[in-house]
């Protein structure tokens, strides 16, 4: 008995009925999604707390407000984003109109993570919608109160024959999976991508895969330690370090460590207080679990700063470890919990060597005084997203694309580019039917003459078409 076939099939007929290509309706399911957030966001709040003991602040900038900006970016554009783009043509096809036309999919699937569990859930359903798709939504199981308000209170706002939330973990999302969906979206980590991707291959389902890996933070001699220091704890420990774009560890050289730890401590104590645990400012680890694989890791290097934790709370204290080597534990994973490692290395190319090694991580970060050892850094590595002197403050611009590249991930979204990444970008050629006779030197008999005119009506710069 499979659980899943009857509600799919009805989302698939809702999608036939061409429903959801109306820009009216695409939009009524935006405002519904804005209205959701609105009226739901005392309850989404509760769920955030008991999943990860969120705090209002973090929930607001990271959760709601990057959401709400999402809706009303789209709301405003979805006109402009859904028009046909015309295109550069030639001399053979100037009379005709070429353009690329933005279709829905049809029906797609969104598999979501646990630890920014209302952002990285409907800031894909953003573009989903507004692309006009129908969308089957599977939550993380993992942060279960979430996906429950998701799953019980969402679909109220929403057409519910084209939008459908699914609950459950990988045996359910197994068996969705048995199904051809017309374009599979992933965030979580590249082991389950694995499996969604070798899912789809199947099917031949296009797929996004927004994934993680271990992002390097580089601190070149010349930085002031305690700005550092501020910039990298902050995004290093917001939500508990359960960040797939936090900065993992940081490269310096042995001296730049010196300066970095007590900075490092300082920064800490100001914002967590001399006992962390009692901050309400400091999240929790989201289960026992990920608690277990985190203390496992505190045993690589020296701990300067932290190292306490409390299984009875899930509570790891913000840490920092030094002098770790790369064969250690904590340098073979992705970390996602508050411990910052610190590798020292001997120079620039030494860094950049490190980082090249390893798999092309989803973020980058170079902290220098010198624009030219930013850039140094930027031109020699390769990432999904990269930023100069700070941590990921690129997260709050919808006009850069997020999204990995290797090993963390394929794909990318975020303001218009959700919107492209849900669209098949049709290529529409809308010709001309009539003067047939200048479409003769196209058909044979072929002669050297026909080809030389035909070559030059193909090309697409006018300025090398010596016709005109
Ligand atoms: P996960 O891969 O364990 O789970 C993600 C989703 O896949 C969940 O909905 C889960 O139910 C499902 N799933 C789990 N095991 C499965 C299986 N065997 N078969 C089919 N489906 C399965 O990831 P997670 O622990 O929820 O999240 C943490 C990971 O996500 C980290 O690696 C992190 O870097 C990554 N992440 C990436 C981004 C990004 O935007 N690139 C954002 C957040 C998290």
């Amino acid at each position: 008995m499979d659980p899943f076939e009857d509600m799919l099939r009805r989302l698939r007929e809702a999608f036939g009925s061409g429903r959801t290509q109306e820009a009216e309706f695409r939009a009524t399911q935006l405002k519904g999604l804005g209205r959701f957030l609105e009226e739901n966001k005392q309850l989404l709040q509760e769920a955030l707390v008991q999943d990860l003991r969120k705090m209002v602040f973090e929930s607001e900038v990271s959760e709601f407000s990057i959401c709400q900006g999402e809706i009303n970016l789209a709301l405003k554009n979805l006109q402009a984003w859904m028009k046909d783009e015309e295109v550069t043509k030639n001399l053979a096809t100037q009379l005709d109109s070429a353009f690329i036309r933005k279709e829905p999919f049809g029906l797609v699937l969104i598999i979501t993570p646990w630890n920014y569990p209302v952002n990285l859930t409907l800031v894909p359903l953003v573009g989903a919608l507004a692309a006009g798709n129908c969308v089957v939504l599977k939550p993380s199981e993992i942060s279960g109160n979430t996906g429950k308000v998701l799953a019980e209170v969402l679909p109220r706002y929403l057409d519910q024959s084209c939008f459908a939330v699914v609950t459950g973990g990988p045996k359910e999302v197994q068996q969705l999976l048995e199904h051809k969906f017309d374009y599979i979206f992933f965030t979580g980590s590249s082991r389950v991508g694995k499996i969604i991707m070798a899912a789809a291959t199947k099917h031949l389902t296009p797929v996004t895969l927004e994934l993680g890996g271990k992002n390097p933070c580089y601190v070149h001699d010349d930085c002031d330690p305690q700005t550092v220091a501020n910039r990298v704890a902050f995004f290093r420990y917001l939500n508990t370090g359960q960040t797939c774009v936090a900065p993992d560890y940081v490269l310096c050289s042995p001296e730049m460590q010196e300066r970095l730890v007590p900075a490092l401590q300082s920064a800490i104590t100001r914002f967590y207080g001399d006992d962390p645990k009692s901050s309400p400012d400091l999240g929790r680890i989201i289960n026992d679990k990920h608690f277990q694989r985190l203390q496992g890791l505190l045993g690589s290097g020296r701990v300067a700063i932290g190292g306490q934790s409390d299984s009875s709370d899930r509570y790891i204290a913000p840490t920092v470890l030094v002098d770790v080597q790369e064969t250690e534990p904590v340098m073979q994973e992705e970390i996602f919990g508050p411990i910052l490692p610190i590798v020292t290395v001997r120079s620039l190319d030494e860094a950049i060597d490190f980082i090249n090694r390893r798999e092309k991580p989803l973020a980058l970060y170079a902290f220098s005084n010198s624009q030219q050892v930013v850039k140094e850094v930027l031109f020699r590595t390769s990432s999904g997203a990269f930023c100069g002197n700070d941590g990921f403050m690129y997260m709050t611009l919808s006009s850069l694309p997020f999204g990995g590249v290797g090993a963390s991930g394929m794909g990318k979204y975020h303001g218009k580019f959700t919107f492209d990444t849900f669209s098949h970008h049709r290529a529409c050629l809308l010709r001309y039917s009539g003067m047939e006779k200048v479409n003769s030197i196209r058909y044979p008999p072929y002669s050297p003459q026909k080809l030389r005119v035909l070559l030059m009506a193909m090309e697409t710069h006018s300025s090398s078409c010596t016709l005109l």
